[in-house]
């Protein structure tokens, strides 16, 4: 069956803004953790601004709920292969190959014994592949037991937004004279 419909607006966003955006809000809300932002080239993607950020918000809720208090989570944005991906890693539990093709599966939760400590409806991941495949997108899953989990999200880049250095002397340039007006 189908998850309720969910309605998109589409905007053009800039990547690392949200990603970094993101990364700012969790370190004020998560005191239980260590997070790193990883930042590479910027990129537009085509998309809702408030279902992605729920997909990776979801996503590092879980790197948090699945790993040991104080540890590390690195969230990242760059452009690999011509696609723009989104990481979330932790160093946690871990998933088998074997769960890691059914925990996108609405109310799949990974072998009780390990979970039943956090609360959850096993419903989190099945919207974040919902989110993704709205956008043309798909995910990639890497994990090692008792090792630890990335879980990447994969979209089409709208354009590559790396300023130029001629761009940036302008905009410097621009704020300057505008200054200048304001004075
Ligand atoms: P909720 O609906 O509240 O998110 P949930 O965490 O049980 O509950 P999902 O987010 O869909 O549900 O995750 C499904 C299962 O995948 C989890 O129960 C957990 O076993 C496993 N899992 C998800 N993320 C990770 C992770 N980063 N490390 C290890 N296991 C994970």
């Amino acid at each position: 069956g189908e998850i309720t419909k969910i309605n998109t607006k589409f905007i053009d966003i800039d990547a690392n803004e949200m990603v970094h955006q993101i990364h700012s809000d969790t370190v004020v809300s998560t005191k239980t953790h260590s997070f790193h932002l990883e930042m590479g080239e910027n990129y537009k993607i085509k998309g809702d601004e408030t279902l992605l950020q729920q997909a990776i918000r979801a996503l590092i809720e879980n790197a948090a709920k699945y790993s040991e208090p104080h540890t590390n989570i690195y969230i990242k944005s760059a452009i690999k292969d011509g696609f723009g991906q989104i990481s979330i890693r932790d160093e946690g539990i871990g998933i088998s190959d074997e769960d890691a093709k059914r925990i996108f599966d609405r109310f799949y939760r990974v072998d009780l014994s390990r979970t039943k400590a956090t609360g959850g409806t096993g419903l989190g991941l099945a919207i974040v592949k919902r989110i993704v495949e709205i956008h043309n997108g798909r995910i990639k899953i890497n994990s090692k037991m008792d090792k630890g989990t990335e879980i990447s999200i994969v979209l089409p880049i709208g354009e590559t937004l790396e300023k130029t250095e001629e761009e940036n002397i302008k905009n410097v340039k621009k704020e300057k004279s505008e200054r200048r007006k304001a004075v």
